[in-house]
């Protein structure tokens, strides 16, 4: 028993998720060790980019201080394309100018890296470069992990598992089922140098300041969403698409992006641009009804390892973060009673279950199951909307109120008056 490797929690994956946990742990006085796979932590952890910093409360206060941060959002859009055209709403707002800024671009390669300093700074080990393989069962209780290493075994009280979307570890506990091919997509994203002057020309903002594009709509089936956010010095843009979908279109991945690059409305935004990073990477989309179990006896899975993102919003890192300091906060509370069954540590789901990570992944429950069984909204909607804006702003000699009957006319066959009022309503259920 006394040569064992223990330690009071063993945090698996060093993504934002683990390293909050270390953080809130190591600052608390916990023994905490984080073991990651990649060469260095955030080596190839993959987002968008766009990162919410309230979720940094209690973990680093003064954020983003040092913080390797790119631009601070101020602008953003969001577009319904159609094969040639876009439909947008777009809010800029001075308020996003004031400090402390509550949203910037980041790279993931820097920032968790950065992020592993801040857990390191507090007191946590972070081992690289070391993968693990399962989890240590004594009387049906998580005590530990086996690692790839030479006597690599690591005992502890418990066990945060944050390892991501294809998290090994919780699968192989009984916690997760293989990945569903309808809840999780394929994304892919391209990162585009481009000069700072020409970022701030194109996009009308300031040094430092950013705007994000969500896209939707009429491309690839209507089956897509993908993205463009600022940098400092270039673009990135991505596509994802359900695994099951692209199955179904016999599409892959690099087709996605090829084929929004040369999108009319995307183009110019690229135009000279070079490629200086191709990623491609999962993300869990199958909302509220995904969400695992998440507390077992001496254990509880944190951020995509739960699946928890909230792909509307595109809001997954703050998700990761939050959870990871709520596992760490539910360990603390377990350490008092020196109890971590399954029983203690399922105040790790009231709180999740308490706070806007699941409240948010509520609010939108039907709404996966909603896109998949009707095609109308994804694909007839874009178009009749992007032909409607067509027809009410080309000045062609037809008055305005003829093009108004054209519309209603086109919407009617299109998609018919009682499929347009059913599916307000179920827009009016699944997302209001
Ligand atoms: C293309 C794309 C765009 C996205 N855009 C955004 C966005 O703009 N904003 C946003 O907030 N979210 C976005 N997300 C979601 C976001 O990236 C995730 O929700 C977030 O990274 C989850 O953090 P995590 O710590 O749970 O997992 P991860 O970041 O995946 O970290 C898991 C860690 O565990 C390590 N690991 C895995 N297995 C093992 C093992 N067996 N042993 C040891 N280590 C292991 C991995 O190397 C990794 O470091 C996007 C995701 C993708 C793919």
């Amino acid at each position: 028993m006394s040569d064992k490797l223990k330690y009071d929690v063993v945090v698996v994956g060093a993504g934002p998720a683990g390293l909050s946990a270390a953080i809130i742990l190591a600052k608390a006085g916990v023994k905490v060790i984080v073991i990651e796979r990649g060469k260095f932590p955030g080596a190839k952890n993959v987002m968008g980019g766009v990162f919410y910093t309230d979720c940094m409360k209690g973990i680093v206060d003064e954020f983003p201080g040092k913080a390797p941060v790119e631009r601070h959002i101020i602008e953003q859009r969001m577009w319904i394309l159609d094969e040639k055209s876009s439909v947008g709403f777009n809010h800029k707002n001075d308020r996003f100018n004031e400090e402390p800024y509550n949203c910037h671009t980041v790279f993931r390669a820097r920032f968790d890296k950065w992020l592993a300093d801040e857990a390191e700074k507090a007191g946590a080990l972070i081992i690289n470069n070391t993968v693990v393989r399962e989890a240590i069962l004594e009387d049906g209780k998580v005590v530990g992990v086996k690692t790839d290493r030479p006597q690599g075994d690591v005992y502890a009280n418990a066990v945060i598992v944050a390892d991501g979307v294809n998290s090994l570890l919780a699968k192989s506990l009984g916690m997760r089922q293989n990945i569903q091919k309808d809840a999780v997509a394929v994304a892919v994203k391209e990162v585009i140098g481009l000069d700072e002057k020409v970022i701030n020309d194109r996009f009308n903002v300031k040094a430092n300041e950013g705007v994000t594009i969500e896209m939707t709509g009429n491309f690839f089936n209507g089956e897509a969403m993908a993205f463009l956010y600022t940098n400092q010095k270039s673009v990135s843009l991505g596509v994802g698409m359900v695994i099951a979908d692209l199955v179904k279109n016999k599409l892959n991945p690099n087709e996605l992006i090829e084929s929004l690059k040369k999108h009319p409305s995307v183009a110019p935004l690229i135009e000279g641009g070079e490629t200086k990073e191709f990623l491609v990477h999962l993300i869990p989309e199958g909302g509220f009804h995904a969400v695992p179990k998440v507390a077992g006896n001496g254990v509880m899975l944190a951020g995509d390892a739960a699946m928890l993102v909230d792909s509307i919003h595109r809001e997954g890192s703050n998700l990761a973060i939050t959870s990871g300091k709520f596992a760490a906060e539910t360990y603390l509370e377990a350490a008092k009673k020196g109890d971590f069954s399954e029983k203690t540590l399922s105040l790790y789901a009231e709180k999740l279950k308490d706070s806007f990570v699941l409240e948010d992944l509520k609010k939108y429950k039907g709404l996966p199951d909603m896109l998949q069984k009707n095609e109308r909204l994804l694909k007839k909607y874009p178009k009749v909307l992007n032909d409607a804006a067509f027809e009410l702003l080309n000045v062609n000699g037809v008055s305005k109120k003829d093009k108004e009957k054209l519309i209603w006319k086109n919407m009617k066959q299109e998609i018919g008056l009682g499929n347009m009022v059913k599916d307000m309503l179920k827009i009016w259920r699944n997302v209001i």
